[in-house]
């Protein structure tokens, strides 16, 4: 049974490690809060359970809990055949993270980051094996969303990138290759234009969140809106992909506004804190939209 470990605990990180589970892979993973950790598996518990339920599972639900295993550090990555790195969007800290992994694990373990917008080959930098490292890029909710980008980096080799599309493929999930390693990868780029656009419109009073999302559900087939999105995908993580982007020259892709800052400071970082463009029952609900609550 192949090994991954998966660096980071949150959104993403859970997600990554549910679907690897049930895909028949050995996990470990590893946040620096344990808490988090603690409550990834509950969160990973219940939704096996759900899918178990409905008879989606190919085996009892206890099975897959039983391959993903928490950690404190970084120690398994001896061990592993995977290594996919889901921590904070953050580079200086991914690049610490990399340069660790790269003394712990074997030298022929692929090393993946899951940044939304960080050019997998300044990560590589700070490794010795930079063909081994490449961007496997989930979406969120990993268990619902079926893409997942492979980024290929300046270095990366092709014999790893390819590994890296036939990974994703094991997980059910449908890979689309990025040949070049830009900031935001495509579809980041093109969702982050959209949500630049949808920001700046509702920070000049143009049109309410619920507004816009509507707007892109019924007049472009959007599944969910670019504010529905941003609350699932957390304001933090979407600051700071904007923060990363203006940085990284793709500035012109962030919001000029600094709305999505604000609403972090103010504790509003969307599904998971209860409120964020859309307020939320203590169960994850949606409530019904009041302009003057949400604004
Ligand atoms: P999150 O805030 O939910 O989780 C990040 C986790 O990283 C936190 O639990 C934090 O404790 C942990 N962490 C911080 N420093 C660490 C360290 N040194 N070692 C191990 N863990 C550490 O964020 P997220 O939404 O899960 O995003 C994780 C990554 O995935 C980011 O790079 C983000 O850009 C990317 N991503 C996010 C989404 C999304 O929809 N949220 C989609 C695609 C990619």
């Amino acid at each position: 049974m192949e090994k991954i470990l998966i660096v980071g605990a949150g959104f993403m990180g859970s997600g990554i490690a549910q679907v690897s589970a049930q895909a028949g892979y050995r996990v470990h993973l590893m946040d620096i809060q344990g808490s988090i950790t603690d409550r990834a598996l509950k969160d990973i518990r219940w939704s096996v359970e759900k899918l178990a339920a409905k008879d989606i599972l190919k085996e009892p639900s206890q099975k897959v809990l039983a391959r993903i295993s928490p950690e404190k550090d970084l120690s398994s990555a001896s061990e592993v055949d995977w290594v996919i790195e889901a921590a904070l969007e953050a580079e200086e800290l991914k690049r610490e993270i990399f340069q660790e992994l790269d003394s712990i694990s074997r030298p022929e373990t692929p090393l993946a980051t899951n940044t939304s917008s960080i050019p997998v080959t300044r990560l590589a930098e700070n490794t010795r094996r930079p063909e081994r490292v490449l961007g496997l890029h989930f979406f969120g909710p990993v268990p619902l969303m079926g893409l997942v980008e492979v980024v290929k980096g300046e270095k990366t080799s092709p014999e790893i990138f390819e590994r890296g599309a036939a990974f994703v493929e094991s997980l059910g999930k449908t890979p689309v290759r990025v040949q070049r390693d830009i900031p935001g990868f495509v579809m980041n780029r093109i969702f982050s234009a959209a949500l630049r656009e949808a920001v700046d419109l509702v920070d000049q009073g143009i049109a309410t969140p619920e507004d816009v999302d509507v707007g892109m559900r019924l007049g472009y087939g959007w599944n969910v809106g670019p504010f529905e999105i941003a609350d699932n995908a957390g304001l933090d993580t979407c600051a700071r992909v904007g923060q990363a982007m203006r940085s990284l020259g793709a500035g012109h892709l962030a919001p000029s506004s600094n709305l999505m800052e604000r609403m972090v400071a103010d504790g509003r970082l969307g599904r998971k804190a209860g409120k964020g463009f859309y307020r939320y029952s203590p169960e994850g609900k949606r409530l019904p939209w009041k302009n003057k609550d949400n604004q």
